[in-house]
């Protein structure tokens, strides 16, 4: 028989390549791992991992906040030819039983912060990084010494890698099958936007559950580069890490940018870039960041392509502030408006094909694929240039007496009111209107000053009609607003309010 060599797990080559390099620092232990180390850490949890799932291809799911091991856990199931499945840690133990049946779970991986929820919810066996795994801990603090000899799978290009959750905004967390291609593409993706230095080191400080806290990961890996990990975000203790730990680079969503700038932070000139998703950075912000010379590339970017799909780079962003740029290489955007392709200029749903797309959910009732790729979901346009604009969510688009109203934008609006906690923005149908604009506000207000506060600054039609002072916004399991609840509270709410 001819021999066959398999192509082999990133840290693997990367262990050959360059061993000294600098895979994982945790910022809080200061506990620093070489690809080497890196390289022995994963074959022990392959082989802990290996002696414990039944098969070949098993499922390993973990219950984890943001820590180095959760990186040595992710080689360890490419090791393994298993596929890794981070669930959210801050979820209610109802969700996290449909989300261990539906990635179907093997094991469930915990720590000693999560062994109790584990053991509450787990329907397969249970093993924690913590006390069963000592090449994790290795990589998070103890430089104990561990060896094993586990044989590599063959790395399959296709095989579903990573099951990650969608964040559940528009309906239930979809589970997003996430492939080795996938996860290869979109860091050679990233790194042709963003460079890359040989030095470069990148914090990762949101969770690990999502894919904008795993991504650094796989890129750094890839490109023999190091991550730095810290818990969790916090803006006086990641101002810190940032100078500390010599930080090039760091991924945000844009509150935590907000706080970084209220707690008056100067970001040292070694970082490169801030790379800021999630969801949309208001104008505003983009211009603090240039007074301060915050090296800000906004991104727009979803669980369903392993994380960013257009990314302006700072010079472009502080030209154009509210753009997320061009799309990333061999991303194809289309913007899609009555099933054809859009104008410059024109707006329409953005639609996404390439290597870094998802094959498919694993739980979902329709395949959100169409002629030009992947629909979004979202609301955009690209300029003369081809930059990329993103308006809202299809969603959240509401007609109201012919006119495009964004709910996201009226909402933020509302939200910049001094005395408003929180604003969600539906809306409702009107016979008058086709629909009109709602919202439920939370704070020390009333519907009167909502509404002056949003006539100075919206355009007539925007301007809600029903306003209702609640307590607290309706949410789901996952912590996301609830919309079909606040719309129910905003139809009870009737005319009184208006
Ligand atoms: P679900 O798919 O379950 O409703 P979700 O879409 O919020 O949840 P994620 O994959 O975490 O789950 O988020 C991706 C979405 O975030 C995008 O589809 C888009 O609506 C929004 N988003 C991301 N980046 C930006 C941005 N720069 N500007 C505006 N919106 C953004
Ligand atoms: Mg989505």
């Amino acid at each position: 028989n001819p021999v066959e060599w398999p192509t082999q797990d990133l840290v693997t080559h990367r262990a050959d390549a360059t061993p000294d390099r600098m895979a994982m620092i945790a910022a809080d232990s200061g506990n620093a791992v070489t690809y080497r180390k890196l390289d022995t850490a994963v074959d022990s949890v392959a082989a802990d991992l290996d002696r414990r799932r039944e098969a070949s291809d098993a499922t390993v799911a973990t219950l984890l906040p943001t820590r180095p091991a959760v990186g040595t856990l992710l080689f360890a199931a490419m090791r393994l030819g298993a596929t890794l499945a981070p669930l959210n840690v801050e979820l209610d133990a109802a969700t996290l039983r449909t989300q261990l049946s539906t990635v179907e779970a093997d094991l469930l991986v915990c720590g000693d912060n999560t062994a109790e929820l584990a053991a509450e919810t787990a329907p397969c066996p249970v093993v924690s990084v913590d006390r069963d795994l000592s090449g994790a801990v290795a990589t998070d603090r103890a430089p104990a010494d561990v060896s094993a000899d586990v044989t590599p799978a063959a790395l399959s290009h296709d095989d579903t890698q990573l099951v990650i959750f969608t964040s559940g905004t528009t309906s239930d967390p979809k589970g997003v099958r996430l492939t080795v291609r996938n996860l290869v593409a979109s860091a050679v993706a990233s790194s042709y936007r963003l460079g890359v230095l040989p030095d470069d080191r990148w914090l990762v400080c949101l969770p690990t559950y999502h894919m904008g806290g795993l991504a650094p990961f796989v890129r750094s890996a890839l490109y023999g580069t190091g991550v730095v990990v810290q818990r969790s975000f916090d803006a006086d203790a990641t101002q810190d890490v940032i100078s500390n730990r010599s930080v090039t680079g760091v991924s945000l969503v844009p509150t935590m940018l907000s706080r970084l700038i209220e707690a008056g932070w100067e970001p040292p000139t070694s970082l490169r870039f801030v790379l800021l998703g999630g969801g949309p950075a208001s104008e505003d912000l983009i211009e603090r960041c240039r007074e301060r010379g915050i090296p800000v590339c906004p991104t727009y970017g979803m669980t369903e392509t392993a994380s960013q799909i257009a990314t302006a780079r700072p010079e472009t962003a502080f030209e154009h502030a509210g753009t997320v740029g061009q799309p990333l290489v061999c991303t194809d955007v289309t913007v899609v408006a009555d099933g054809d392709p859009c104008d410059p200029g024109e707006r329409g749903e953005i639609v996404v094909d390439g290597p870094t797309v998802t094959p498919g959910y694993l739980n979902s009732d329709g395949e959100a694929f169409g002629d030009y790729g992947f629909r979004t979901g979202d609301i955009g346009y690209r300029d003369g240039d081809g930059r990329l604009w993103i308006e809202g969510r299809v969603d959240d688009q509401i007609v109201t007496g012919g006119e495009n109203v964004d709910a996201s934008t009226v909402a933020a609006t509302i939200r910049d009111h001094p005395a408003v906690d929180d604003a969600a923005v539906v809306g409702l149908s009107d016979d008058e209107w086709g629909q009109r604009v709602a919202a439920l506000v939370v704070g020390d207000v009333t519907p009167e000053t909502v509404r002056e506060h949003c006539d100075d600054r919206l355009a007539a039609y925007e301007v809600p009609k029903t306003v209702r002072v609640v307590d607290g916004l309706p949410r789901t399991a996952s912590g996301t607003v609830d919309r079909e609840a606040v719309r129910s509270l905003l139809s009870e709410a009737g005319d009184s309010s208006r």
